[in-house]
């Protein structure tokens, strides 16, 4: 029988009646914490927040208040006021619903009610005859080549997704896709790359109006190991309707003997079957590795009778190693009922009408004959079949090609154990190109003669045509103007070499003649299937193309003076690039051009400004320049800003993730959000982001927030796989404890090659106590030391957080004392790792956050020049998400570059407060009491979507942050000059959106 496992994980603490034990008080307060960023339980609520939002009738939905920093484009259209009049107007619910979009209410904090959510699965009456239904294919990933695509099976009451990689969600908001309405979602194989997204999702979801949504999801026996990992950052609540089928792995490793359970794998698992569709799972396994590959034939074993072999063969299976195939069948159209043939039978209009519709032959009641329901109905229309299949490897093929539960689906099948044939309306097939070019695998296709095939792996092609066009127009106009820090265009060709991809079966055909219809998958390409008029391929929805040079015409010719600006840009280098010391003479030459409200350069400022162009004068006005940045070179460090937002992935910017290029001595990544990799991918291209990947020295993790480290698993797990059989050591990773049990669980599912480091171990203060008394010593030791000291039993103690607040006893309570015998290595090894970095040191500090949430700060060793003098490293440091502390300006004393959070806008403070997040003015305030240099300004709330609203008053040393912005150490002198200009790219914004936005409405 097949087995079907719900896997249904209800929290205790839903049931007051029953006390808490320490764990689960812990793990409540977790839970909570770790939807800090998502959606809050009133427990994590600080007391005075109370009246702010209960009040918050009295702001608009900004927030706002009279007078506020609101630049005019806010108000540029009439029509866009009206617009959000309605939103604002519908209610809460219904905007909400109108798709896991960008949850506005959450994002202000007014989405915290006192009583636990309900998360309730959605009930819907479902029709088969009227439905509108086609399987669309969501082209995630489909340009980077970071994650499996997705597939949607749609009808009017009911959605199916199949897949969530990494993206997904911020896939589905650009293109309108509500993610609210989605019943159900299938993996095909349990891993990062096909379901990276789905723990972003789940708490996406879990934050959508009032009691928050859930969605049933199923996957292969597997599928428990990454819900065991996603509980050490999920409320359990959140993923109560998760599913897993078939058996595990381990069941046939413990329970070879019973051949019964291995023989019921091959047959299909029904999961869903409803008036209007029957979803089945077919399991597929690969040909074993090792001594079982050698010995056995896998296509005779599955073959054979011999079930004590199979079940051997099977269990040197991995977690993770089952791929599945779906089957939708979509149920039959009854024909038509002919009350005239039944009266020319001799039948009377009556019940016996019913019986026949209902498939019951009857007696006539004139005629002395039986009446059969084909005698009086029209013929009936087979339901359309859909197949996706999933076939990630060569190795999988053998077992593909002889799976008997397909059978019923071949074409010309001879059948044997009396099951209809059944006719294949479209495959979708899921496998790369490299499996699904194969001959093997093509002549396999030909069993389906009719179908519609269409190829949605990944294909080379497909890199060209940017997925999220929003996000790739922004970055093409942020290259246009300012090309040193925005190096990419969001767009890149199969021609250039950096993103050559490895695609072995690319350019060679298939040679064989193709007798099936097959064509490459589009991104949002629909096959419908109901209406049956309509069964077919449709194109109509596939977006329209873009190319860089497009989107930088109709920049120009939006904003005609970005010409002039993109050149001014361009001449601020003149007095930087790989010498950053010189005079400055002409300090007074320019003023900073900020522009005014209307974005308009004043006339003085222009003409200073065409002077810079005509006598080429050095814009270089700094004289404090740091004596570390002295002959400084491109090739020492930059900072690449992956994801500048908040909360959860938006159309323009992605959650939290900085990439720090050192060059020839590797990188590091601090913080990881889903879709690290995807940004990478698009920063670098193909090929040059797998480089990346393989030559980070460490992964820093700031805190267990959703938003800063879903990523990782993909990250980690992919950097495994591109280091196989090369020589190396695992990564190491740094980060909050809770971490370690997210990747303890996950490492059952994929190999992710790493070591862990707590962060707690990683302060100044731990560094020096433990680390400096075993001869570890070396680091500086003043950095962020009066916030921590060591207890007697060897821990860490607080003096951070107030005494007896939740934040002190949530830092203390891992009272496990160090253990030194694994600290002491690891340590040791991440000393050996910053050497080789050329870095000095490493510090976590801790902040005010969450429970064991930390900044970092990196130092870069001294080094010589070239006439022998000794030039101090720079010094990096990046803020996490926080308060503004005392513990950051601490340790950002004297940085070089201060990376902050700055969630909020000036005005918001105590939202900022309540919500344990920085302002703008906060966030910089931080960074010049510190002395910092430069500050970069990151973590935006996603109310904020394309620029936040700042102060330009107090931005003399700062920069905003962009996704894709690269910030050479080289260029800190002119950064914050770039601003002014970036704002003036922008000056449009609002109209801009609400013209989408009733493009939007319009299509739905
Ligand atoms: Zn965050
Ligand atoms: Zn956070």
């Amino acid at each position: 029988m097949p087995q079907i496992t719900g896997i249904r994980l209800l929290l205790p603490s839903c049931s007051p009646a029953r006390p808490l034990s320490a764990s689960a008080n812990l793990f409540r307060f977790s839970f909570a914490s770790s939807l800090g960023c998502r959606f809050s339980l009133a427990t994590q609520r600080p007391r005075q927040s109370l009246s702010i939002f209960s009040s918050s009738s009295s702001f608009d939905w900004r927030g706002r208040r009279p007078g506020n920093f609101l630049p005019q484009r806010r108000r540029s259209s009439s029509d866009g006021d009206l617009a959000r009049e309605r939103r604002e107007s519908k209610g809460s619910t219904e905007m909400e619903l109108e798709g896991a979009t960008f949850n506005r209410k959450r994002a202000e904090g007014r989405d915290r009610s006192a009583k636990p959510r309900n998360l309730q699965l959605k009930v819907r009456k479902l029709n088969p005859v009227s439905t509108i239904c086609y399987a669309q294919i969501l082209g995630t990933g489909m340009d980077t080549q970071d994650t499996s695509p997705s597939v949607l099976l749609f009808f009017d009451k009911q959605r199916f997704i199949f897949n969530a990689g990494e993206g997904l969600q911020r896939f589905c908001t650009e293109h309108k896709i509500k993610l609210s309405k989605i019943d159900h979602m299938f993996l095909t194989r349990v891993c990062s790359e096909t379901a990276g997204g789905l723990p972003g999702l789940l708490l996406t979801l879990a934050g959508i109006g009032e009691e928050g949504m859930s969605v049933n999801i199923w996957g292969p026996s597997d599928f428990k190991y990454f819900v065991e990992a996603m509980r050490s950052f999920i409320p359990n609540a959140a993923m109560v309707h998760t599913h897993s089928f078939g058996g595990t792995t381990d069941d046939n490793r413990a329970d070879s003997s019973n051949s019964g359970a291995v023989r019921s794998l091959t047959n299909p698992i029904v999961l869903i079957d409803d008036e209007v569709v029957k979803i089945s799972a077919i399991l597929l396994h690969p040909s074993f590795s090792g001594e079982c590959a050698d010995k056995m034939d896998v296509a005779n074993i599955a073959n054979s009778d011999n079930l004590d072999l199979q079940s051997k063969a099977r269990s040197s299976l991995k977690p993770g190693d089952i791929a599945v195939i779906y089957a939708c069948e979509l149920s039959e159209i009854k024909g038509k009922f002919d009350p005239l043939k039944a009266q020319a039978l001799g039948l009377k209009p009556g019940p016996k009408y019913r019986e026949l519709q209902l498939g019951k032959s009857v007696k006539s009641d004139r005629l002395d004959i039986m009446i059969h329901p084909s005698d009086v109905l029209d013929p009936s229309i087979p339901g359309p079949i859909v197949l996706l299949v999933d076939c990630p490897s060569e190795a999988y093929l053998q077992e593909l090609l002889s799976l008997q539960s397909l059978n019923p689906y071949y074409t010309n099948f001879m059948d044997q154990s009396n099951e209809e044939s059944k006719s294949v309306n479209c495959v979708i097939h899921l496998g790369p190109a490299s499996v699904t070019k194969t001959a093997q695998y093509r002549s396999w296709m030909k069993r389906f003669a009719g179908a519609q095939h269409i190829m949605a792996g990944h294909e080379i092609k497909n890199i060209q045509i940017p997925i999220l066009r929003s996000s790739a127009r922004i970055t093409s106009r942020l290259n246009y103007l300012c090309p040193r820090l925005f190096p990419t265009q969001g767009f890149w060709s199969v021609q250039h070499p950096s993103s050559f991809l490895q695609d072995s079966n690319a350019s060679t055909e298939d040679s064989s003649p193709i007798v099936c219809e097959t064509i490459s998958a589009e991104n949002l390409l629909k096959f419908h299937l109901r209406p049956y008029s309509q069964l077919g391929l449709d194109r109509s929805v596939i977006p329209s193309s873009l190319t860089a040079e497009g989107i930088v015409d109709e920049l120009i010719s939006e904003i005609p003076e970005i010409t002039d600006a993109s050149r001014i840009v361009s001449q601020l280098w003149c007095g930087s690039g790989d010498s950053m010391h010189r005079s400055s003479a002409n300090d007074n030459m320019i003023e900073e051009p900020w522009m005014t409200e209307n974005a308009v350069m004043s006339d003085s400022c222009k003409m200073s400004q065409q002077r810079v162009i005509s006598e080429g004068i050095h814009v270089d006005h700094d004289s404090d320049v740091p004596s570390c940045l002295e002959d400084i070179t491109r090739e020492d460090m930059e900072i690449v800003l992956l994801g500048t937002g908040s909360s959860q992935p938006s159309k323009y910017r992605n959650v939290s993730s900085v990439y720090v290029n050192l060059f020839s001595r590797g990188s590091l990544l601090l913080d990881c959000g889903e879709g690290t990799l995807g940004q990478l991918k698009r920063r670098f291209g193909m090929k040059d982001a797998d480089d990346a990947v393989k030559a980070l020295n460490f992964i820093w993790i700031s805190h267990i927030h959703a938003d800063h480290h879903t990523g990782l698993a993909r990250i980690l797990a992919l950097r495994a796989e591109l280091l196989k059989g090369v020589p190396h050591e695992p990564v190491l990773v740094i980060g909050p404890r809770l971490l370690k049990r997210f990747l303890d669980a996950y490492s059952r599912l994929e190999d992710l090659d790493m070591q862990f480091l707590d962060c707690r171990y990683t302060t100044a203060a731990s560094f020096d106590a433990v680390a400096g008394s075993l001869g570890l010593g070396g680091n500086t030791p003043e950095l962020g030391k009066n916030n921590n000291k060591l207890d007697g039993a060897g821990r860490v103690e607080n003096t951070l957080f107030s005494k007896g607040s939740r934040m002190e006893s949530c830092w203390k309570r891992p009272a496990s004392p160090v253990d030194t015998a694994t600290m002491v290595p690891l340590l040791a090894k991440l000393k050996r790792v910053l050497h080789r970095a050329g870095l000095d040191a490493l510090f976590s500090v801790p902040v005010v956050h969450c429970p064991q949430a930390f900044g970092v700060v990196v130092k870069a060793a001294e080094r010589t020049n070239r006439v022998g003098k000794t030039i101090p490293g720079w010094k990096m440091v990046y803020s996490g998400d926080t308060r503004p502390c005392q513990a950051i300006v601490d340790a950002s004393r004297d940085a070089t570059v201060l990376i902050h959070e700055a969630t909020f806008e000036d005005g918001l403070e105590e939202e900022a407060l309540a919500r344990n997040h920085s302002t703008t003015m906060e966030a910089v305030n931080v960074g010049t009491s510190a002395g910092a240099y430069r500050i970069i300004l990151t973590h935006f709330s996603q109310r904020y979507p394309k620029i936040p609203v700042f102060d330009e008053k107090h931005m003399k040393n700062t920069c905003i942050g962009f996704d894709m912005m690269s910030v050479n150490v080289a260029d800190l002198s002119v950064l914050p000059r770039v601003l002014p200009y970036i704002r003036l790219l922008f000056k449009n914004e609002m109209a801009l959106d609400e013209s989408e936005e009733a493009l939007v409405a319009a299509a739905n």
